[in-house]
């Protein structure tokens, strides 16, 4: 079958395997290409198929050699419909990790339910023993929790919020208000993306003895520019956030005694599935990208997880900063940065928005998270989806 990108929205419903492939093999590469540490050696990553959990997956595989067991939640291809992207590049890094000799296996499951943890927990026992480092890198819109269904919003808390927005369909620039969210959407968001699963995914393997002592866990956050705060810090993700990193907290010292600590990184504003589907934010991306790959400090997810792995958690002391956050968002925080990114916000309008934003870079990496797009793929050739 011959697959081309069908984007509705925020989302592409379709996504190319041997894109996919080549998209995770360049990562993989990047990784190879740069020093190692020695840990971690057994590493849950939850949320591993996509952006900065597969990102953290290839990073602790072949930064630190590690083996990785994967939780995603992905469909297969069916029919004329092809699997997601996060299913191909989960078959992708399977397979360069069996040639690498690297142990990987994935559980395609609701991370959420108890049945998805107890699968889990069985694997991790009969094949690793004991795992020394969990990932939590979800990305969800819902939870179900018994008959309960709860669903995130990306709202403002309190006042509406407006400012400019492009329709990156049709390269329109617009005011968009953001209505705030009842306290009743908030307190779902806190829900599907707080630290209650977090904590939930930690007590059982705790319970069933397959977490080390002075094991790591890590789970991921954003601040972001006033510009974005409304709608993001200060909004309702930004509420599950804050239960997120009081979670963190409340990780390490119920498990002091096992020496188990809890972080929060703080990592930068990139382009995945998740990200694109909050308002502002990517006109927010489109800018930062301009600003960061004319200072030549832009990164990618896996150039984030390579530096957290590497950098900010092993190889010396966990580096954070005052309230105990390790920041990957050093460097796009940085002041000449937002000054600069301030600056073209302000004057962007429907005249100038090439100048003042990188949307193709933005649309690159969009089509590249569904496999299209990328350098020496064959995108004329019939493919086995
Ligand atoms: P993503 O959409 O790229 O990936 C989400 C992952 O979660 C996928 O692997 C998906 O399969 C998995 N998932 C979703 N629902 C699941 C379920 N019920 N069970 C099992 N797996 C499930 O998301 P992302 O942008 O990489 O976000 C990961 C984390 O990083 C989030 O906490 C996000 O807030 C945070 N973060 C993202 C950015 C950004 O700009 N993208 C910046 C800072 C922090």
């Amino acid at each position: 079958m011959i697959v081309t990108p069908k984007v509705r929205g925020f989302i592409c419903t379709t996504a190319h395997p041997t894109g996919c492939e080549a998209a995770v093999k360049k990562q993989i590469d990047y990784v190879k290409a740069q020093p190692k540490t020695a840990e971690p050696k057994k590493v849950l990553v939850v949320g591993s198929s996509m952006g900065y959990g597969l990102a953290s997956r290839i990073a602790a595989a072949y930064s630190c050699g590690a083996a990785t067991i994967g939780v995603m939640f992905d469909r297969p291809a069916s029919g004329n419909k092809t699997a997601t992207s996060g299913w191909y590049n989960t078959k992708a890094f399977e397979k360069f990790a069996a040639v690498d000799g690297l142990y990987a296996k994935t559980i395609n499951g609701d991370a959420y339910s108890d049945e998805c943890k107890k699968e889990v927990i069985e694997l991790i026992k009969s094949d690793l023993g004991k795992v020394d480092m969990v990932v939590y890198s979800l990305a969800a819109p819902r939870r179900t929790v018994g008959d309960t269904v709860y669903s995130s919003v990306l709202k403002t808390t309190g006042e509406p919020y407006t400012n400019k927005t492009i329709d990156l369909r049709n390269n329109c620039v617009s005011e968009i208000t953001i209505e705030p969210a009842t306290e009743e959407e908030i307190t779902a968001t806190v829900k599907v993306m707080g630290g209650e699963d977090w904590e939930a995914w930690i007590d059982a393997l705790k319970a069933a003895d397959a977490i080390e002592y002075n094991a790591v866990t890590v789970a991921y956050s954003y601040i972001g520019p006033k510009i974005t705060h409304p709608m993001y810090f200060e909004g309702s993700i930004g509420r599950a956030k804050a239960h997120l990193f009081e979670t963190s907290k409340k990780i390490t010292e119920k498990y002091s005694d096992s020496g188990i600590k809890a972080y929060i990184s703080v990592n930068k504003a990139l382009v995945t599935q998740s990200s694109s589907a909050i308002p502002i934010v990517p006109l927010y991306i489109s800018i930062l990208y301009k600003v960061m790959k004319a200072k030549g400090s832009h990164e990618g997810c896996i150039e984030q997880m390579y530096r957290l792995f590497n950098r900010k958690m092993y190889g010396s002391a966990v580096q954070t900063d005052e309230n105990g956050m390790i920041r990957l968002d050093d460097l796009e925080m940085q002041k000449d940065v937002q000054d600069e990114v301030t600056e073209l916000w302000n004057k962007l309008s429907q005249d100038n928005f090439k100048e003042c934003a990188d949307l193709d870079g933005y649309w690159e990496d969009f089509y590249a998270l569904f496999g299209f797009g990328i350098d020496g793929v064959d995108y004329e050739a019939d493919v086995e989806v």
